[in-house]
């Protein structure tokens, strides 16, 4: 059980003694920094709740854990706004090269992460925000039967045509996931499908991915689904990070704290899940980023270009912002959030420089100050339905004003 939940040996046997012993509470918290393993980990406890053997090996063979396998359980909900993109390129770029059962896996269940949240239940009643994302539902389910084992893998050049496609019609339908948060209806369609009886006549587990992105209502009617819990389900929120959930449904749900598991755990990660040369690549981010279509190295530049500026007290915001806006602009929809990354690592490389100076009284707060408005910019960003045109007005405006 958990075999495939990499560097949190503590975490996975607590998991699978709640899970063997029955003890395990209907409202679960697996909290943590990005790439830590929180929904491999939720996956993997939905999985091993409704094994029919109870072991919940990997390669158990039972009907139950073959279909939590390729991530199309009927008794699995999945909801919260990620589309895994750079999962799905970096599988599909691993496919090309090794055609392993393992790699397979690891593409399909890529796609399904993302089309699963697009599941006919937690829209029902809301078809007009879906429309047109059926046709796009349906070429990629056609490409994962194709690519599932234990199907005859095509041709390499009918392959690589079918890779192609996958990643395009994948692009497609992320930008059908809501922006502006978790609305409320789709957690009104999860109550309502949880009181069902489940379909396979075991637990059901609901799976609520970015947790704080939760629009009010929604986290509303979701505390009242805790207060009174359906039988036999199990909600499982994921989250950056606890204090960001508000206090009443916190204190009906048991906490997983996942660590980071630093550099060297991420390499043993990157070695044996994504078959990469120990030491390429630092942590999972930068490889997962190297998918991401965003120009790393300008960005890198362009932020420690800002931060100079900025601390140097330069006044003219507009020329200030310009630049790193158009890289906003021209990037995929991270790219605000890879640049606020870029800022935070250009004044820790600041803070560094300073370490061993006598720069006179203020300067450490100055830049204690600094951090903490590039990182409540992050947390704005990703609950609230802002432009980046805004945040990033509003980043530099703050900044000016630290100095
Ligand atoms: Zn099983």
């Amino acid at each position: 059980m958990f075999d495939n939940l990499l560097g949190h040996p503590v975490l996975a046997q607590e998991l699978a003694a709640a899970v063997a012993s029955g003890n395990l509470p209907g409202g679960l918290l697996f909290s943590g920094p990005d790439f830590s393993g929180k929904l491999t980990a939720a996956l993997e406890l939905s999985r091993a709740l409704s094994c029919r053997k109870g072991q919940a090996e990997w390669n158990c063979s039972c009907s139950s854990c073959r279909s939590h396998r390729l991530l199309e359980h009927p008794d699995m909900m999945l909801i919260g706004n990620r589309a895994h993109l750079e999962e799905l390129r970096a599988a599909a770029e691993m496919l090309r090269a090794d055609h392993s059962p393992a790699v397979r896996y690891m593409l399909v269940r890529a796609v399904r992460k993302l089309t699963r949240r697009f599941d006919p239940v937690l829209w029902e009643g809301a078809n007009d925000r879906i429309r047109g994302a059926a046709g796009l539902l349906e070429e990629l389910m056609d490409h994962s039967e194709a690519i599932a084992p234990p199907a005859e893998l095509e041709s390499e050049a009918i392959l690589e045509k079918r890779l192609t496609n996958l990643i395009e019609s994948a692009e497609k339908l992320s930008t059908r996931l809501p922006t502006g948060g978790i609305p409320v209806h789709l957690v009104r369609n999860v109550a309502f499908w949880s009181r069902m009886s489940a379909s396979s006549g075991g637990p059901k587990t609901v799976i609520i991915d970015r947790a704080q992105q939760l629009q009010t209502s929604a986290a509303n009617a979701f505390l009242k689904i805790l207060e009174e819990p359906p039988t036999d389900t199990f909600f499982i929120l994921i989250a950056r990070e606890r204090s960001r959930l508000l206090p009443t449904i916190l204190s009906r749900l048991r906490n997983y704290e996942f660590a980071d598991r630093g550099s060297s755990g991420e390499q043993e990660v990157l070695a044996r899940v994504f078959r990469r040369e120990p030491g390429y690549y630092h942590r999972i981010r930068d490889y997962m980023h190297s998918f991401s279509g965003i120009d790393r190295d300008r960005m890198q530049k362009t932020a420690a270009r800002l931060f100079e500026s900025v601390f140097n007290g330069e006044k003219q915001s507009g020329t200030l912002i310009s630049e790193p806006l158009r890289l906003i602009q021209e990037g995929p929809p991270q790219s605000f959030q890879v640049f606020l990354e870029e800022l935070l690592a250009a004044l820790e490389a600041g803070m560094k420089q300073i370490e061993n100076q006598d720069f006179g009284p203020g300067v450490v707060e100055r830049f204690d100050r600094m951090k903490r408005i590039i990182m409540e910019t992050g947390r704005m960003a990703e609950s609230y339905n802002q432009t980046p045109e805004f945040l990033s007005e509003t980043l530099v405006y703050r900044l000016r004003d630290a100095v």
